[in-house]
C-alpha cells in the first residue's frame, strides 16, 4: 500500500453551521446569536464553566437536556473490568467519573403550567461567554404555545475559590399577565454515558448514584447522593436571594431524585421577576463511614456564598481572572478570530486544570463525559507547560496530584512485575490502571518520561528546589527506576540501551521495541534524574540521604541510569535518513490513505493488529519527540523524518496537528504550521472530529497555546536556558503572548519591524535570539529583529 502525502489543505471539514460563533467586537466574549438545538451538547461544552474541581455544562436553567450534566473531579463510580481470560497484571477496574446531582434548574410554569422550551418559538437569542469575567450571560425571547411572549435572561459564574456556582435569573412578561412560578430545583445528575461503538466515550455496567437524602425549606434545599462502589459521598445545596422584586417563597417539595424551592409572583406585561440562586458542593473521598458528612458543608458554602449576594460573587471572580489575564493574556494583531479562539482555549485551560492537588486534570476538562474523566499524559506534556508559563501555581499543583498519587503508581508497577520503582498508570483517576486493552494502556511506558518531563519543565523555568524536596526528586528518581527493568543493554547492538514491548504516542503501533519516543524520553528523564541526584547531593545532601534511604536508593543505580541513558538506542534508518519509529516500523507495508475519509478516525473500523501491521500513524510519534527533545538533530534528519511520518499520519488524535505545526514552524515550513496550529485551535470550536459534544480537547486547545509560544516564536528550553526563534504567520501582523520565568515575567512582542522582549521582576536574564545571546535587563525593553527561517523547500 502507498500512502498519499499530507497536503494541509486536505483535512476534516470546517463544519460551517454556527457562523455566529467566535464573533466579537471586544475579543473577550464568544458570542452565539442563534440558538441551535441540533448543536446544543456541544454548546454545553463550550459554554462549561468549571474550577478545576466542579463543572457545569451550558444548559439553561429552565430546559432538561439528555447531555447536560455537573462533575465533581474527585467523584468518580467504580466498574470492574470483566476479562474472560484475565491474565496476571491485568486492570481490574475503571474509574469513571459520573454525573452529580445539578443544581442549576429553574423550571418556569405559567399560571401552573410547565414551560416546554423545546415547544416555544424562539424569537431572539444571543449567550456570551465573557472570558474576563468568567460569567456565562443569556438572553432568550421565547413564545409559548399559549401565545405568551416571555424573555428570559441569565447569568451564571462557577467560583474559581469554591465548589459554588451563582446565578441571576429573570423572567420578563413581554404580553403575558398571570402566575409565575419558578422551581428551582436541585436534580440527581444524569444517568452516565453508555458506551456503544466509540470507546472514547461511556462505560460499560453505568448507574446512577444513590440518593441518600433530600431536604428543603424556605432557606436551602440540599440533596445528598453516594456512588455505589466507590463509597464517595457528596452533597449539592443551594439557597436564594429575592432582594426585594416581587417573587416570594410559596413552598418547598421533595422527591427520591429532587428537592424543589418555588417562588411565585403575579406579572404583568413589562414586569420582571428575578432571584438569584447559589448552590455549592462538597464531597467526601472514597470509602466514607459518615455519607452525611458532607450535606451540613454544602449548606454552609451555598449560605457563604450568597452572603454578598452575585454582585459580589461576581465582582471576586472578576478580580481574580483579571490577574490571571494580566499575565497571561496572549494578543494577535491582524486576526481577531484567531485571537478570540487563543483566549477561549486558554480560559477553558484555566478553569478546568486542577489548582489544589487533590485531583487530576482530565483530558476532556471537567466539561464532559469524554474518556471517562480519566486523566493521560495530555496533562503533563500539553496542558502543564501552558499552565506553567501563564499560572504557574496551577501547575505545581498539578505535580502535586502526581505526587498524591505516587504510591498507587508503585503499586501499579509491582502488578506490572518491577520490584522496584514507580509506574504511572495511562489512563486514571484515583491513581490505579483504568484502561481494559494493555496494548495501547498499561504498555504506554511513556507516562513515566512524560511526568518526569513535566517535572523537568517545571524546575527550569521556576529553580523551585523546595518542589524537589517536598516530592519532585522522589517522583524523579522513583520513575526513573522502572526503565532498566524494561530494558537492557544488548549485546547483539554493541550494548546499546533497548527499552522493549512498549507503546508509543502513536497508538496504531504497539508493543514495540525501542519507540523513538519513548527511548528519547527516556533517555531525558534518566539524565534529569542524574542531574537532580548530582545537584541535591552538592545543595542538600541530608535530605537527598534521608530520601535514598527510605527509597533504597544508592549511587550504583544513578550510575546505571547515567549509563543507559548515554547508550540509549535511538536509531536512524541509514536507506530513509530517517529516524526509526521503532525497530521494525520501517519494514511493514504502508497504509494506503489514498482514498481515507479523514472524518472518521480508523480505529472505529478496524481491528487494532490489522493498524499494527502497517505504516500509518494515528498522532506524532517521532515528530512529538522532535518537537519536545529534538535539539541535537540536524536539521535535515528533521526534515526528512517529518515528511515521512507527515505523510503516513492520519491526525485521527487531536494532540497530533498542534505537534506536526509546532516542528513544521521550526523547519521553515510556515503554510503548513499556520494550518496545522489552526486545526488545534478550532478543535472544539468548529467540532472538527464531531466529538465536542462529550467534552471540549483540553490537550489540542493547549496545542494551539503551544502552538503561538513553541511554534511561531520558537520558544525552546536549552540546557536551562530560554531561547527563542519568532517569526510571523502570514496574515497576522504581529502577536504578544506572556511567560513566567524564574520569578520574573518576560512579554515577547513578535512584530513586522522586529521582535521586543519585556522583563518585569528580578534580575537581568539572558536568552537566546535565533543564536544571538541577548542580557534582558529588568523593566526595560529589548529589541531584536524579526528571525528570517531559510526560504521554505518547495
Ligand atoms: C490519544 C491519546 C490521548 C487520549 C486522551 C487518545 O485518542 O491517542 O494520546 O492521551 O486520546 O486525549
Amino acid at each position: 500500500m502507498d500512502a498519499r502525502p499530507a497536503d494541509p489543505a486536505h483535512g476534516r471539514s470546517q463544519h460551517e453551521n454556527h457562523p455566529d460563533r467566535a464573533a466579537s467586537d471586544a475579543g473577550w466574549s464568544l458570542r452565539q446569536t442563534r440558538y441551535d438545538p441540533d448543536g446544543r451538547a456541544r454548546d454545553e461544552s463550550l459554554f462549561a464553566l468549571a474550577n478545576g474541581s466542579l463543572g457545569v455544562r451550558g444548559n439553561f436553567e429552565e430546559s432538561v437536556s439528555g447531555s447536560d450534566g455537573c462533575f465533581l473531579a474527585g467523584v468518580y463510580e467504580r466498574h470492574p473490568i470483566e476479562f474472560h481470560e484475565r491474565l496476571p497484571g491485568f486492570a481490574r477496574n475503571t474509574d469513571t467519573r459520573v454525573p452529580v446531582a445539578d443544581g442549576k434548574h429553574i423550571a418556569i410554569l405559567l399560571d401552573d403550567e410547565p414551560l416546554d422550551t423545546a415547544q416555544c418559538e424562539w424569537l431572539d437569542f444571543e449567550r456570551t461567554l465573557d472570558l474576563r469575567s468568567g460569567c456565562l450571560r443569556r438572553r432568550s425571547r421565547l413564545r409559548t404555545p399559549q401565545g405568551a411572549t416571555l424573555q428570559i435572561e441569565s447569568e451564571r459564574l462557577v467560583s474559581l475559590d469554591a465548589d459554588a456556582l451563582g446565578i441571576r435569573f429573570s423572567v420578563t412578561s413581554i404580553d403575558y399577565s398571570g402566575t409565575l412560578t419558578l422551581a428551582s430545583t436541585i436534580r440527581t445528575g444524569q444517568r452516565p454515558a453508555r458506551q456503544g461503538d466509540d470507546p472514547r466515550i461511556g462505560v460499560v455496567g453505568s448507574h446512577r448514584l444513590d440518593t441518600l437524602a433530600v431536604a428543603a425549606d424556605a432557606n436551602v434545599a440540599s440533596l445528598a447522593q453516594r456512588t455505589r462502589q466507590s463509597g464517595i459521598a457528596l452533597c449539592c445545596a443551594q439557597t436564594h436571594r429575592l432582594d426585594g422584586g416581587p417573587l416570594v417563597f410559596l413552598d418547598a417539595e421533595l422527591e427520591d431524585h429532587r428537592a424543589v424551592q418555588r417562588f411565585r409572583a403575579e406579572l404583568r406585561p413589562g414586569q420582571s421577576a428575578a432571584l438569584e440562586k447559589f448552590v455549592a458542593y462538597a464531597s467526601s473521598g472514597e470509602g466514607v463511614t459518615d455519607a452525611l458528612a458532607p450535606v451540613a458543608d454544602a449548606i454552609a458554602l451555598a449560605v457563604e456564598t450568597a452572603d454578598g449576594g452575585y454582585a459580589a460573587l461576581a465582582a471576586a471572580q472578576a478580580a481574580t481572572l483579571d490577574a490571571f489575564w494580566r499575565d497571561a493574556d496572549i494578543d494577535v494583531i491582524g486576526d481577531a478570530r484567531t485571537q478570540l479562539s487563543l483566549r477561549f482555549n486558554l480560559f477553558h485551560l484555566m478553569q478546568s486544570a486542577s489548582r489544589d492537588a487533590r485531583n487530576g486534570t482530565a483530558a476532556k476538562g471537567l466539561t464532559g463525559e469524554g474518556y471517562e474523566g480519566h486523566c493521560f499524559w495530555d496533562t503533563e506534556v500539553f496542558v502543564l507547560p501552558v499552565m506553567l508559563y501563564t499560572a504557574p501555581s496551577i501547575a505545581r499543583a498539578m505535580l502535586g496530584y502526581r505526587y498524591r498519587k505516587l504510591d498507587a503508581a508503585r503499586a501499579n508497577a509491582r502488578e506490572m512485575n518491577h520490584p522496584r520503582g514507580a509506574l504511572y498508570p495511562w489512563r486514571t483517576i484515583a491513581g490505579a490502571e483504568c484502561s481494559a486493552h494493555y496494548p495501547s494502556g498499561s504498555a504506554a511506558y511513556h507516562i513515566n518520561a512524560d511526568i518526569a518531563y513535566a517535572i523537568g519543565l517545571y524546575l527550569d523555568a521556576t529553580g523551585d528546589t523546595g518542589f524537589l524536596l517536598e516530592g519532585g526528586a522522589e517522583m524523579l528518581f522513583e520513575t526513573a527506576r522502572i526503565w532498566p527493568q524494561a530494558g537492557h543493554f544488548d549485546p547483539l547492538r554493541g550494548g546499546a540501551f533497548g527499552i522493549h514491548d512498549v507503546t508509543g504516542p502513536d497508538e496504531y503501533t504497539a508493543l514495540v521495541d525501542n519507540n523513538f519516543y519513548t527511548n528519547r524520553m527516556a533517555q531525558r528523564h534518566l539524565l534529569r534524574a542524574v542531574a537532580v541526584w548530582e545537584s541535591l547531593s552538592a545543595s542538600h545532601s541530608k535530605e537527598l540521604r534521608a530520601l535514598a534511604e527510605r527509597l533504597s536508593l544508592a549511587q550504583e543505580e544513578i550510575d546505571l541510569w547515567r549509563r543507559a541513558a548515554e547508550a540509549m538506542q535511538l536509531p536512524v534508518d541509514a536507506r530513509l535518513g530517517i529516524l526509526a519509529q521503532d525497530d521494525t516500523f520501517l519494514h511493514k507495508p504502508r497504509w494506503d490513505l489514498t482514498d481515507h475519509n479523514h472524518d472518521r478516525p480508523l480505529l472505529l473500523d478496524f481491528h487494532p493488529l490489522t493498524l499494527y501491521r502497517h505504516q500509518v500513524c494515528k498522532q506524532a510519534d517521532v515528530v512529538m519527540a522532535l518537537a519536545l527533545a529534538g535539539d541535537g538533530f540536524d536539521a535535515g534528519l528533521k526534515r526528512r523524518s517529518f515528511d515521512y511520518y507527515e505523510a503516513i499520519t492520519t491526525h485521527d488524535s487531536t494532540l497530533s496537528p498542534a505537534i506536526h505545526g509546532i516542528v513544521a514552524s521550526e523547519l521553515g515550513l510556515h503554510e503548513k504550521a499556520l494550518h496545522y496550529f489552526t486545526e488545534a485551535l478550532r478543535v472544539d470550536l468548529d467540532d472538527l472530529h464531531g466529538n465536542t459534544d462529550h467534552g471540549v480537547h483540553m490537550a489540542a486547545m493547549a496545542g494551539s497555546w503551544l502552538g503561538v509560544a513553541w511554534g511561531f516564536a520558537g520558544l525552546r528550553v536549552i540546557d536551562g536556558e530560554l531561547t527563542f526563534t519568532p517569526t510571523l504567520p502570514a496574515g497576522w501582523n504581529g502577536y504578544r503572548f506572556g511567560v513566567h520565568w524564574r520569578g520574573r515575567r518576560l512579554r515577547i512582542d513578535v512584530a513586522r519591524d522586529g521582535v521586543r522582549y519585556r522583563l518585569s521582576g528580578g534580575d537581568a536574564l539572558r536568552i537566546d535570539h535565533g543564536g544571538q545571546s541577548l542580557l534582558l535587563q529588568p523593566d526595560a525593553e529589548t529589541r531584536a529583529p524579526l528571525h528570517l527561517h531559510a526560504a521554505e523547500a518547495p
